[in-house]
């Protein structure tokens, strides 16, 4: 017998090993082992099973299995081919994004000795002193302790404790220690739940899906309050009851301290946590208790997706409109919205695709039919969309003559007045840092990363620039410019820190807490900062877009956005619509207790048709335009694209093979339209250069996209023709969600 194994490397070759007789009735597709590769051993997974192998070489056998049995049922193996294919990427890569190298399902925790004194032993010398204390110390305690726990009586506690056992007088047992799973969790609050009108026939067509136990998506539209979250609880509910799994997914941990502490509130230890921030150990014994069926609930953010539950009945994805479910590397680039679907598919499953501000393709499917909707148009328990006010930032600086401030004086008498109400405030600045450029003020001359195509970005408490790409750190401040030599160089532009510096200097009195990149990476915890908020211990909460989303604290009544024209100009197609729903959604921040609510948007642009839907909370008119623009330009949702980039450190290289690859577009079907190549707009990451060909294929003539994926990988399935050598790669992003 034979296995052809794949492993995860960016080659779509498969190797032929022998099964050694022992391991003969215990191997199946799908499975993890470890077999000999050169001198190393490696970890890859069967793809196939043959009884002979066309291999002419030496073939060698495979060394042992990861898990006992297999982890990957059919479905999952359905699920993974099915990525393996669709973005293309080899077998390997995906089974090692779904199912992580260090995982077993043989994980065994750490065990730790327990002890307990009792009665009746060989006698003891007097001078075993250490013996006498620790016996001593157990008869006052009727239960099994810690061993570790005695060292503050004697050193070498679990020596004595072995001897003592050895002679009688103690018993001991060995425990698993179990990590610590509450993570991220926020304290739990419970509430009594009765449900609205709306919220009652959202969940009676939820369920009444859950019973025909079929595949079938849904998008949840469900305005910011509406009480999402309490429908994403009882549809759990339901699913358990039907004996069936579930699987949260939330786009980023910020967001998942406060739902998943809702679902630990509501399902106990039935619930997974599954994130990026959890310790090895709680990882490893989380994916092991899910393997084995002890969890029945997974809520977690993008790779939650191809947790390995069995009899899936419900798949919900929070906020589906947001960018963090694509993966942007490693490969494979999926998005787990669409990974969802492709899930529920396969395990003829419910999928909840929610949000108060839909992605446009999702929206279009609802206006379409292919996706049943269900809107919830009322915040809960009367709580009314916030007033928003809209500060022309143009005006302001002209009648204070300050011009490029930070605050407004609407926004800053604003703030002085939740702040004498003890009522608290959460502003919004999507831009970390201190100030984002230093620029000539002669020439215009902005100092760059030296490995990116990106500006640096001043950084105040260390004093230095920094790329927000490659980190690449610049200590040395420089006092000239580049391009022209003059000394007129100046910090332009507000981030974050200089936001907080100036809300310092104002509000004294105040309590101000930071929440963004540069705050996580400094290790200060974030469900501390959102706990105190919440707890009412912080005034002003300041933050990136993390804190846009996702949070419900009653008494914030005030959210102001510094500067709603953030990415307003990117040249991206979604640039508009990433706006709009920062915007919409920052200002469901405000407002959701019995306290009305209050937005003010600071913005540059306010004729601009984004900024005036998003202030006026007018959602439907957005849509209705965006998705007419994108009709007109073929723009998804009605066209599929793929883009195909060559990235290298040579430019010559790379603008020859991107050359030779566009030379390679013959019979070009009438679907498909085809740009480039031209240099993305970052142009140059982290050393690399980047140019790419994008592919759109107009969904009218190519429904489901079979069109453009054939043609495509037509064009690349042998590198023939295109001089990948050199360090060249071709990256393959199917459905980008940016073309930087
Ligand atoms: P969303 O997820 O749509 O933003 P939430 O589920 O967070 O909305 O609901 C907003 C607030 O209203 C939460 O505090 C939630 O517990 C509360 N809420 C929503 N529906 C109900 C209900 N039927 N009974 C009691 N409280 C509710
Ligand atoms: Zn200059
Ligand atoms: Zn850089």
């Amino acid at each position: 017998m034979f296995a052809d194994i794949s492993f995860p490397i960016s080659s779509y070759q498969v190797f032929s090993y022998k099964i050694p007789t022992r391991l003969r009735s215990k191997v199946f597709i799908g499975m993890r082992v470890i077999a000999p590769v050169r001198n190393r051993k490696a970890q890859g997974i069967i793809v196939a099973i043959k009884a002979s192998s066309e291999f002419k070489g030496k073939i060698r056998e495979i060394d042992s299995l990861v898990d006992k049995s297999p982890v990957l049922n059919d479905k999952l193996w359905g699920l993974i081919t099915w990525l393996a294919d669709y973005y293309n990427t080899p077998l390997g890569v995906v089974a090692k994004a779904a199912l992580p190298a260090n995982l077993s399902t043989e994980y065994e925790p750490r065990s730790q000795l327990y002890v307990k004194g009792k009665i009746g032993g060989e006698p003891l010398a007097d001078r075993a002193k250490s013996q006498i204390a620790i016996l001593n110390h157990l008869s006052t305690i009727d239960e099994f302790i810690p061993a570790g726990t005695l060292g503050e009586i004697v050193p070498n506690a679990l020596d004595v404790c072995r001897k003592l056992a050895e002679k009688g007088w103690v018993e001991l047992m060995e425990k698993p220690v179990i990590p610590d799973l509450s993570g991220l969790s926020l304290n739990l609050i419970h509430k009594e739940i009765r449900f609205t009108d709306y919220q009652e026939q959202a969940l009676g067509q939820l369920m009444a899906s859950m019973d025909r136990n079929k595949f079938s998506p849904f998008l949840l539209h469900g305005v910011t309050g509406s009480g999402k979250t309490e429908i994403y609880i009882e549809a759990a509910r339901h699913g358990l009851k039907q004996n069936k799994s579930v699987i949260m997914l939330l786009p980023e941990i910020a967001l998942t301290t406060q739902i998943s502490g809702r679902f630990r509130a509501a399902f106990g230890d039935d619930v997974a946590l599954w994130h990026s921030k959890l310790s090895q150990s709680a990882r490893a014994w989380t994916w092991k208790k899910i393997c084995s069926g002890d969890y029945k609930v997974v809520v977690g953010a993008r790779s939650a997706i191809f947790a390995p539950l069995k009899n899936l009945g419900l798949v919900m994805v929070d906020e589906e409109q947001e960018s963090a479910y694509k993966q942007d590397s490693p490969d494979p680039r999926y998005h787990a919205r669409d990974v969802a679907l492709m899930r529920g598919k396969i395990h003829d499953a419910t999928v909840v695709l929610a949000s108060a501000t839909p992605s446009m393709e999702s929206y279009y499917n609802h206006i379409n039919g292919k996706f049943e909707y269900i809107h919830l148009p009322e915040r809960f328990g009367g709580a009314k969309y916030p007033k928003v006010q809209v500060v022309d930032m143009i005006k302001e600086s002209e009648e204070t003559e300050v011009y490029g401030g930070i605050f407004s004086r609407s926004l800053l008498d604003k703030i002085q007045d939740r702040l004498d109400k003890r009522e608290q405030i959460i502003l919004l600045h999507n831009r970390r840092g201190y100030a984002p450029i230093l620029r000539c003020d002669d020439c215009g001359e902005v100092s760059m990363c030296p490995h990116c195509q990106v500006a640096l970005t001043f950084h105040k408490n260390g004093k230095f620039l920094q790329c927000h790409f490659c980190n690449h750190i610049q200590r040395d401040l420089p006092n000239k410019c580049n391009a022209c030599n003059s000394f007129n160089i100046k910090l332009s532009g507000i981030g974050t820190q200089k936001v907080e510096d100036e809300l310092l200097s104002k509000f004294t009195d105040a309590s101000i807490s930071r929440l963004d990149g540069d705050i996580i990476r400094s290790g200060l915890n974030i469900s501390e900062i959102l706990q105190q908020f919440s707890d009412g211990d912080i005034d002003i909460l300041l933050g990136t877009q993390m804190i846009a989303k996702g949070l419900d604290f009653a008494n914030a009544t005030l959210v102001g956005i510094i500067n709603g024209d953030t990415g307003l100009y990117l040249p991206d197609f979604r640039a508009g619509e990433k706006v709009f729903q920062l915007i919409y959604q920052a200002a469901g921040r405000s407002g959701r207790g019995r306290i009305p609510g209050e937005v003010v948007v600071q913005t540059y642009n306010q004729d601009n048709i984004v900024i005036q839907c998003a202030t006026q909370l007018d959602l439907k008119k957005y849509y209705n335009i965006c998705l007419e623009e994108r009709q007109a330009l073929n723009y998804p949702p009605f066209s599929w694209i793929v883009r195909l980039e060559v990235r290298g450190k040579s430019k010559s290289g790379v603008e020859v093979a991107i050359d030779q690859l566009k030379n390679r577009f013959k019979n070009i079907p009438k679907s498909i339209e085809i740009l480039g190549p031209a240099y993305c707009y970052r142009g140059r990451l982290r050393d690399y250069y980047r140019m790419q060909i994008v592919l759109k294929s107009k969904k009218e003539f190519d429904p489901n996209g079979g069109k453009l994926h054939r043609y495509y990988k037509s064009i690349i399935k042998s590198n023939n023709g295109v001089n990948l050598k050199g360090g060249l790669r071709l990256i393959v992003d199917v459905n980008p969600v940016s073309l930087l």
